[in-house]
This record gives structure tokens, sequence and C-alpha cells, in this order.
């Protein structure tokens, strides 16, 4: 029987993509072979590989002035890739620190340049998105634009002149975006999009081209080494982008990204109501600031949060543990969380909540 999985990453994934996966994988296409098995210098996997970036790019409407790439490392690799792919032009940039994730890659980018917080919203143990403003002469400035683990978002599009690189690693197809509104997307696979082992790189192709890489950059961390091989340089996840293709189709056969939006709106609302209307949750973030993807709560105090994340996994509602950093719970509700999760949650929520009150 499967579970409802809160997981903030990896994710739930669809089941109708693992199923499709599972059928496949003693022979892929009647080959007599797992796409695990596959060279990735032959037709069969070459097929999944380009028709996976062509399907994001259909998704996600990626101008054709962007290269879509499939590396590995993680987002967390990138926290490095960015500027020292980035600095050589000029060695300046900004970063807005909302989170955990957007302070390890502002740390990282302080090896590398002269680097500065254009705001952040730490004092206040990041529960809203901070004011900003980006210096006018640097390289690029960067976001984060849903907060995982303190579960705020972006939700106005952001001002900057310059270049702006955002890490969508929680978000991304999630909701409708303006790709052109950025020069770099990044994210890690395993929240919305595929299994652990593969992160995407959507960048603007002049970024890359011009080579404002730094002189010690090395040849696997540089976009245009994998840009110029169409993401083949070296081998590829390829299991992992395979399932991103699954992943995908069963993303376009639901209605694509808007109707994945008005999906995950309707559940983030249902569940936000529901810690609203009631005295036993919280939930502490800026209400315009609340993410879609994760929610974040808490009971009246901590010896109730453990409780409630012991009886729910007993009920199948598994991973409700908030991060260590913030302690309390926090339901990751990604694309691939059905209603049913939202409903089977709440209910859970309310029980405990007259059992506990
Ligand atoms: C999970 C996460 C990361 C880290 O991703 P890795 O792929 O594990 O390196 C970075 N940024 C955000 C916003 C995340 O949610």
């Amino acid at each position: 029987m499967r579970v409802y999985n809160f997981c903030a990453g990896p994710s739930t994934l669809p089941e109708q993509a693992l199923i499709k996966v599972q059928k496949e994988l003693l022979s892929y296409n009647g080959c007599g072979m797992s796409v695990m098995e596959l060279s990735h210098r032959g037709a069969q996997y070459d097929e999944i590989h380009h028709q996976a970036e062509a399907m994001l790019r259909q998704l996600l409407n990626v101008p054709d002035d962007y290269y879509v790439l499939f590396l590995q490392g993680g987002a967390s690799m990138q926290f490095e890739a960015i500027p020292m792919n980035l600095l050589g032009k000029n060695n300046k940039a900004d970063y807005i620190l909302t989170g955990n994730w957007a302070e390890k890659s502002y740390k990282e980018a302080k090896k590398y340049g002269d680097i500065v917080a254009a705001g952040s919203s730490k004092d206040a143990n990041y529960t809203f998105i901070p004011e900003y403003s980006f210096r006018e002469d640097i390289a690029y400035g960067a976001i984060c634009s849903n907060n995982t683990i303190y579960g705020t978002k972006f939700s106005q599009k952001v001002n900057c002149a310059a270049p702006l690189v955002a890490d969508m690693s929680s978000c991304i197809l999630s909701e409708q975006i303006n790709v052109s509104d950025y020069s770099v997307i990044y994210a890690g696979a395993q929240k919305n999009m595929s299994c652990a082992g593969l992160t995407v790189v959507i960048v603007k192709k002049e970024l890359v081209d011009n080579d404002y890489t730094l002189p010690f950059c090395p040849t696997m961390l540089k976009w245009k080494t994998q840009a110029e091989k169409e993401s083949l340089y070296n081998t590829p996840p390829t299991f992992a982008i395979y399932v991103l293709n699954e992943v995908l189709k069963w993303l376009d056969a639901f209605g694509g990204i808007k109707a994945m939006e008005a999906q995950n709106k309707e559940q983030a609302a249902k569940l936000y109501n529901a810690i609203d209307n009631s005295t036993f949750y919280s939930n502490p973030v800026r209400v315009c600031d609340r993410s879609i993807m994760n929610v974040v709560f808490t009971t009246p105090n901590a010896e109730l949060d453990a409780k409630f994340v012991k009886e729910s996994t007993a009920k199948g509602l598994m991973f409700l543990k908030g991060h260590k950093n913030v302690g309390g719970l926090r339901a990751s509700i990604y694309n691939a969380m059905p209603n049913e999760g939202i409903t089977a949650l709440i209910e859970f929520m309310q029980k405990f909540e007259n059992e506990n009150k």
C-alpha cells in the first residue's frame, strides 16, 4: 500500500509515472534491457534525453535563447558553479537571504568575489521575504524562490536590473513563471521533477556563450562544457532523466503547469485554512509570503509536535516533522501530492486537535 509522503525531498512522485517505470524496468520499449543498462550514446537513450528536454521546454515555455542543462551534484553544486560561471566579467553579486539554502549559496559565492547581502529576514527567523536592494553594477542578483525549510516564497516579480539567478529546487513546475524574468534557473530534481541524481539548469545562452567563467573553474562545473555537448559531455544521470521524462508526460496529461498551479493553490489554501481556523495550530509566516509547496506549522508545544509526528506516521502520513532548524511540523505538498493526501492530513489534524486540546 502507498502512503502519503509529505517529505521535503526526495519526495512523492506521481504514481502513474512510477507504474510506467516499473513496467519498463526489465525491458525498456521491448529492447530487453533496463534504461539503467542503456548506453548514453545509443539511440534509445538519446531519444529519452532529447524528449525530456523538449518536454521541459514546452511545459515551462523556455525561450530558444536559453540552454536547458541536465547536470549532477545537486542544487548545492550550483551554489559554487554560479559564481564561477558568472563572475568573470565583473566580480560583484548580491544575494537575498531568505533561509538556509540562500545562506549556503551566499557563503559559497563569497569565496569568489565581492558578494553582498541585498536583504535578509534572518533576524525574524526568515518568516517573511525581506525588503531588498541590489547594487547597480553587479554581475548577477541571486534569490531562492521558495524556501523549503521556512515555508516562504517570492510572490512578486523580483526587481533586479542585473541577470537574476533563482534556486527553484522546491517550486519548479509548481506554478506558471515567465522564464525570461530570469537569466539562470536551477533546481535539484528530487522535489518536483524526478528522483535524486539530476540537477536542471536553465540558463540564458548569452551568459554561457560569452564565457564569463573564472579561470580556475573546473571543466565539469562550467556550463559551457555541457551546453556544447547537449549535457552529454560525460555520462549523464540517465535513469533520473528518464524518470523526469515520465513525470513531465504525467504533468502534460494533467493539463500542464496551469492546471497544476490551480491544484497546488487549492491544496495549500485548504491546509492554511485548517491551520488559521484553529487555535491549536499556527503558522508563523507572513500571509502574502506563504509557500504553496512547503507548509510549516506547530501545535501548542514541542511535546505535542512529537506526538503528532508519531501518530501521523502510524496513520501513513509520512515525514511531517519540521526541519531541525525550525522544529515543529512541515507538510511538503509538491505536484505529485494527490488531493486525497490533503484531505487525509486535515482530517488527522482535526482529530488530533480534539484529542489533545
Ligand atoms: C533541497 C534544496 C536544495 C539542496 O538541493 P541538493 O540537490 O540536495 O543539493 C537547495 N535549494 C533548495 C531551495 C532546496 O529546497
